[in-house]
């Protein structure tokens, strides 16, 4: 009976030792909870980060478990070409390589890319997406790189056009820009830089007015929790697709239609269409009770990023709050009073979302109606 009882001991022990153990290595992954638009998937994407095979401080393999952990679909290393301080020879395809099997262990897509690296503006810096070989990109003309990773049928994005270093006072458009959108070597745009933790307000009009794809990224060098407060809830910066369907061509098709939004923080950069479409998906009406003129209103939050709502004008003839500001994974209620006698069981109002930035200094206009009877 003792040994029975002993050997139950020491099994326990060793089964408390392996659950111990266990939860000391498992990874959470943080899903921000981003919905889906109608008609699309909402797929969240980093095309722009760097290893030991370039400048970065990290593995390959880190990237893919960093992007789990933080909720990511898809993600492309897009080491310099030009630029290798710490292994300056071989295949420019290595970093993939590695990554590889991590990224398909934990289905993390992963996409092939490469930074095309001139230290002067123009052309500055472009990160090409979607490569077959990332070694014909090693030219000593861009214009050559560029054509190059075209026609592999990439897709290729302006990198940090605002970077101090390269645009020192203002951020410029030059001729060499115009001539790679004429020739089909420039499809999108950063708007958003981890690199300088910045928003470029220029580049989110050219994107609006040339027809650029709104790309936010790191361009994360270090390992990740160095540069983001994770603990404190800062959110890394991010790009989200709306694809119609969740593969490399599905992606490819979504980024060459522009059909984007710029994510970091707490804001969401992006035209009105992505913007207003994601906005009312992410805000669920639980509950509309109506008595009198007066409507109580229950909403979701089912994101981990806050909405920030103003009062827009035209309501002048309801009574509700001028700010509301829906916390994260929260559900919300207020009350809307509508003008006196009215019999209607639905009530509109009209908001500004002020975290979705539809241009520079610039927020979506929603209308938004509350239903008694639904
Ligand atoms: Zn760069
Ligand atoms: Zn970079």
């Amino acid at each position: 009976m003792r040994q029975v009882n002993f050997t139950s001991r020491a099994l326990l022990s060793a089964l408390l030792y392996c659950v111990v153990l266990s939860t000391v290595k498992a990874q959470v992954r943080a899903d921000p909870g981003i919905p889906d638009i109608p008609g699309y998937r909402t797929i969240k994407g980093d095309f722009h980060m760097h290893t030991v095979f370039s400048d970065g401080k990290v593995w390959p393999t880190t990237r893919v478990e960093e992007a789990w952990r933080e909720g990511l679909d898809v993600i492309a290393i897009t080491d310099h070409i030009e630029y290798r301080p710490f292994i300056k020879e071989g295949d420019h395809n290595i970093a993939y390589d590695i990554a590889k099997s991590t990224a398909d262990r934990l289905g993390i897509m992963l996409i092939k890319g490469s930074e095309i690296t001139r230290r002067e503006m123009p052309p500055g810096h472009l990160n090409a997406i979607f490569l077959e070989d990332a070694n014909a990109l090693e030219k000593d003309d861009w214009r050559d790189a560029l054509r190059a990773a075209r026609d592999q049928g990439a897709f290729i994005f302006w990198n940090h056009p605002g970077w101090s270093r390269q645009q020192k006072d203002t951020t410029l458009w030059w001729d060499e820009h115009t001539w790679m959108m004429e020739n089909n070597l420039m499809h999108g745009i950063e708007v958003v830089s981890g690199l300088d933790h910045a928003y470029y307000p220029e580049a989110h009009t050219w994107a609006k007015e040339k027809g650029l794809t709104m790309m936010g990224t790191t361009d994360i060098h270090n390992p990740i929790g160095m540069d983001y407060n994770f603990a404190l809830g800062e959110k890394r910066a991010m790009t989200l697709i709306f694809a119609k369907e969740f593969t490399e061509n599905g992606l490819k098709e979504a980024l060459f239609a522009g059909r984007t939004i710029a994510y970091y923080q707490d804001n969401f950069y992006g035209n009105q269409e992505y913007l207003e479409a994601l906005f009312k998906a992410s805000l669920q009406i639980q509950e509309v009770r109506k008595s009198g003129n007066r409507f109580s209103v229950k909403v979701y939050n089912p994101t981990s990023i806050p909405i920030k709502i103003l009062k827009a004008p035209g309501n002048e003839d309801k009574d509700f709050f001028r700010w509301l500001t829906l916390s994260p994974r929260a559900t919300d209620g207020f009350t809307i009073v509508a003008p006196e006698g009215s019999n209607d069981d639905f009530v509109e109002v009209k908001w500004i979302i002020e975290n979705y930035k539809s241009g520079p200094g610039e927020s979506i206009a929603v209308t938004m109606r509350f239903d008694a009877k639904q």
